[in-house]
């Protein structure tokens, strides 16, 4: 707060800001609220080894993603060149011995073909210089095969890292999970736990000694590293409990303890665990644990809803975890690095690729998007292809390496490029940027409620994000056709009475006033005769007029200057 202070120049900005700021002191008090710069800011997910190469052996590093930070935000919000990401998170970035690395072999060093801690500190530092937290992955589950201390533990029966991992002299029933839990030892005759492969033993969290170093890894991180926060892998199975291998009470407990550490070390540490089952699963991991989750089943009706053509479905998940988790402590996205890309998840289809980015990008919470996804690379599985190198140019291997790329580009590397989007502006690219603009610049896409619409038509998605002082309403044709004379409807209370005034934030189309009745509904309103295919549409509204009588309560929020939506 005090730095924001010291920003200020004016006194409405001043006020302004303190206001922030008494609002963000007020919910300090509940410890797990999402830290203040989180509101309207996007996060941008990047595989370090696919992102940019710096000294050309064909793997991307750390000096390279350094170079490139200008893309993701040049610390000008006003820049179009820019994608405008405030957070940047990083998949995992420690020693290992996979080209993925989620099998850490020491966590408190740099991979070696990402370059050194002192690189990493570097482009920290450069990311904060431009306004980007930096989340890094932490990989707390299980460790690699070949760390130190499992190593240790296989050869050594007497070692005290013998208690880090779980043992049993027989194989133990694979149970419901499918593939095998427990691996033979390459050194004597037992087992050891391993729930996603022999290479990945899991760590022991019953053992205290076990759950001390995880915090003693967070803290390395958060205080020589400089990091922001966490994205933390497959947190539902850190500890087992008999023949439960997941969700148990344990794990909650596990995640509770070690927010707290890292709340003790960073009292706005942001950290957002994976858990990839439905919301009524995810709903048990809020209240005292992490700060956010992935909320998969929200990815999974956005793409739903797009590939199909309908709205049908659309929003119940995003209006569930409104309803029963608490404010922007759930995370939307698209696809992250374990699942085919959204454009290939569409079949190729770049107009429906942007009506998804649309929708990704005014939904509630801090939205996450997959590197590549802004322009729309394609990929699907193997994990490899979901990875591939990013496409900047049409240069030598897309102007990824001077060398040769660690894994093959896509097909369309030398025509689907940041630099040809770079020059069009109506590619998918341009609408990512203005809509990450658009979001960080307009309070009711930062922070206003999610209201659902109902159209007259299925295949038409609308909804508002609302604020006590305007709204913006999202109005997107789903379908391949034009669609004529669609009406928008909604319950009670979605708007105050009076007239208001819609402005399109992305085209220029002329869209009808909105009359508000006295109870607040919305009633058969046309915003435009015909509604383009796979085209969707932001309007700003405002109350021009205000109806006598009708109790809605008057504007007194302070001014919040240069807001995209409210001029
Ligand atoms: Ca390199």
């Amino acid at each position: 707060m005090c730095a924001a202070l010291a920003r200020s120049s004016s006194t409405v900005n001043t006020i302004g800001i303190l206001l922030l700021g008494l609002a963000a002191s007020a919910g300090a008090a509940r410890a797990q609220d999402a830290p203040a710069w989180t509101r309207g800011a996007t996060c941008y997910e990047v595989f370090v080894r696919s992102f940019q190469d710096s000294d050309g052996d064909g793997i991307g590093d750390l000096n390279g993603l350094t170079a490139r930070l200008d893309y993701i935000n040049d610390g000008n919000p006003r820049s179009t060149r820019s994608l405008g990401a405030r957070c940047l998170w990083l998949m995992p970035v420690a020693e290992s011995p996979s080209y993925h690395g989620y099998d850490v072999t020491d966590y408190y060093r740099v991979a070696h073909d990402y370059g050194t801690n002192e690189d990493f500190e570097r482009l920290v530092a450069a990311a904060h210089k431009r306004g980007i937290k930096v989340l890094v992955d932490l990989v707390l589950n299980h460790t690699s095969n070949r760390h130190p201390h499992f190593l240790a533990a296989l050869r050594d029966s007497t070692s005290s890292y013998r208690a880090w991992y779980r043992w049993s002299p027989t194989k133990l029933d694979r149970g419901t999970w499918g593939s095998e839990l427990w691996h033979k030892s390459p050194e004597r005759d037992e087992y050891y736990y391993g729930l996603f492969s022999s290479s990945m033993p899991d760590l022991n969290y019953e053992n205290p000694a076990v759950r001390d170093e995880a915090n003693r890894v967070g803290r390395f991180w958060l205080d020589s590293m400089h990091v922001d926060g966490f994205r933390l892998d497959a947190v539902s199975f850190l500890v087992e409990h008999g023949a439960q291998i997941m969700h148990t009470r344990e794990t909650h407990q596990v995640l509770h303890d070690f927010q707290q550490s890292m709340r003790a070390a960073r009292p706005d540490v942001y950290t957002v665990g994976e858990v990839t089952f439905p919301n009524a699963t995810l709903l048990s991991y809020y209240a005292d644990q992490l700060t956010s989750y992935f909320a998969f089943e929200v990815a999974d009706s956005l793409i739903a809803a797009v590939r199909s053509g309908s709205a049908r479905g659309l929003l119940a998940p995003a209006l569930q975890l409104e309803r029963d988790a608490p404010t922007g402590r759930w995370s939307p996205f698209l696809r992250n690095h374990d699942q085919p890309r959204t454009l290939t998840e569409l079949g190729g289809d770049m107009a429906r690729a942007r009506v998804a980015a649309l929708l990704l990008l005014t939904m509630p919470g801090m939205p996450f998007v997959y590197y590549g996804e802004e322009i729309g690379m394609s990929g699907g599985k193997p994990d490899e292809r979901i990875r591939t190198p990013m496409q900047w140019s049409s240069g030598h291997e897309a102007g990824f390496t001077p060398g040769t790329a660690w894994e093959q580009m896509q097909g369309d590397s030398l025509t689907r490029t940041v630099s040809a989007e770079e020059r069009d502006p109506s590619s998918l690219l341009a609408l990512y940027r203005r809509l990450i603009h658009l979001r960080a610049r307009c309070a009711a896409l930062a922070a206003g409620a999610l209201v659902p619409l109902q159209a007259s038509d299925d295949a038409v998605a609308a909804y508002l994000r609302r604020t006590d002082d305007g709204a913006v309403l999202i109005v997107a044709n789903l379908s391949a056709k034009p669609l004529a004379g669609v009406s928008i409807e909604s319950a009670a209370g979605a708007l105050g009475a009076g007239r208001w005034r819609a402005r399109d934030l992305l085209a220029r189309t002329s869209p009808a006033t909105l009359e508000i009745d006295g109870e607040g509904r919305v009633r058969q309103y046309i915003a435009l005769p015909t509604l383009a295919p796979m085209q969707g549409h932001l309007f700003a509204l405002a109350r021009t007029t205000r109806t006598a009588g009708a109790g809605s309560a008057p504007t007194r929020a302070p001014h919040i200057p240069r807001d995209a939506c409210s001029d």
